[in-house]
């Protein structure tokens, strides 16, 4: 629970809302009855229903976006109906209510809820005493309105921006291993859905540490950005490169057969023995290669991938190891 309210940016603001509004709200209900506005009580009464339904929705569905979205119009038509029925003290309901929906829902929804609010209590006219009032209340929530879009669009470039930054890998720019627990999740469970076929690459370039040991660090760091680039430049857009970690990398392909795998995996290490190099000559790598089989996890299938890998350095480096081959007839190798 704490892990989806510490994950999950929306989920957590219609939970601190919800709650804040419940507790807001109730101590208001309880006193509109007291004083015997019947009509007001039940508006207030009705309001915090729906937020309750709606938080538990969210929690129950995990679909924030459409609960989000309802609850901001939930939000700023009760506050609107308070102030209709109540008048002047109704109308200070209306601010949290116009800054909250810029942080339930998304700025073009919030935009519009927020103005047929102001718009609705000016036709209306009555919770107003005086004109000038209508004018200074109607002025005050736009500007508020105004605050609360600019920070909230500032705050969710800044989530999409972190969460950019926690995907990928600072030095190459590829996805990092995070992303890739996340992508082989998927693509394992698409296979079992539709039956596409994927193919795994677990790359390790070879006698690494010497490149650095011999040539300094930044001529290693240069060697991955370099074979980044060169990897990425030969495979489709539909393929996903993933920095596994150190000088390891994962390729994940989809649509593939046995078949094009191979060919795919020649093409590679034909044009890494071509164009990747050192200071010291020629960079090469070790591939292990597994298809994804028939209900299989992503662990097992890198860890078929892993064991290829293991026999291509084991079977002198530079080589492409095939996980089926590995099980059949023991390691079968390509060599350069
Ligand atoms: P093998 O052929 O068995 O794979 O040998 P190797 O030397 O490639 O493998 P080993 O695991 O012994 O060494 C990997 C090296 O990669 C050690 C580590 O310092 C280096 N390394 C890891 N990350 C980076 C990085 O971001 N930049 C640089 N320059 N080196 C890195
Ligand atoms: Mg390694
Ligand atoms: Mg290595």
């Amino acid at each position: 629970m704490l892990y989806r309210l510490k994950t999950d940016f929306r989920l957590s603001i219609i939970t601190l809302l919800g709650i804040s509004a419940l507790l807001g709200i109730s101590p208001f209900a309880v006193m509109r009855f007291a004083q015997g506005n019947m009509l007001a009580g039940i508006v207030d009464t009705t309001i915090m229903l729906a937020i309750t339904v709606g938080m538990v929705y969210a929690w129950v569905t995990g679909d924030t976006d459409r609960t989000g979205l309802a609850m901001a119009i939930v939000a700023c038509a009760g506050a609107v109906t308070v102030g209709a029925l109540v008048g002047e003290p109704g109308l200070f309901w209306l601010y949290p209510c116009l800054v909250s929906s810029f942080f339930l829902t998304e700025p073009r929804y919030a935009i519009f809820i927020n103005l047929a609010a102001v718009l609705a209590l000016m036709v209306h006219g009555a919770a107003f005493s005086s004109t000038i009032q209508m004018w200074s209340f109607s002025a005050t929530a736009v500007v508020v309105s105004c605050c609360a879009y600019v920070f909230a669009h500032r705050n969710e470039n800044q989530r999409e921006r972190l969460e950019h930054l926690a995907t990928i890998d600072p030095l190459t720019g590829v996805k990092n291993r995070r992303s890739m627990d996340e992508e082989l999740a998927m693509a394992a469970a698409s296979a079992a859905r539709t039956g596409i076929a994927y193919g795994l690459v677990l790359l390790d370039i070879d006698h690494f540490k010497k490149i650095n040991d011999e040539h300094g660090h930044s001529v290693g760091d240069d060697v991955l950005t370099e074979m980044v680039a060169l990897i990425e430049q030969n495979i489709r857009k539909s393929d996903q490169l993933f920095r596994f970690g150190g000088e390891e990398f994962v390729l994940l392909m989809s649509g593939v057969d046995e078949t094009g795998l191979r060919a795919v995996m020649h093409n590679l290490q034909h044009i890494m023995h071509k164009f990747l190099k050192h200071p010291g000559g020629k960079v090469t790598a070790s591939f292990g290669v597994a298809l994804l089989k028939n209900g299989e996890t992503p662990d097992d299938w890198l860890a078929r991938a892993d064991e290829a890998l293991y026999k291509a350095k084991a079977s002198g480096r530079d080589q492409i190891v095939y996980a089926d081959d590995v099980s059949a007839q023991g390691p079968a190798t390509e060599t350069a």
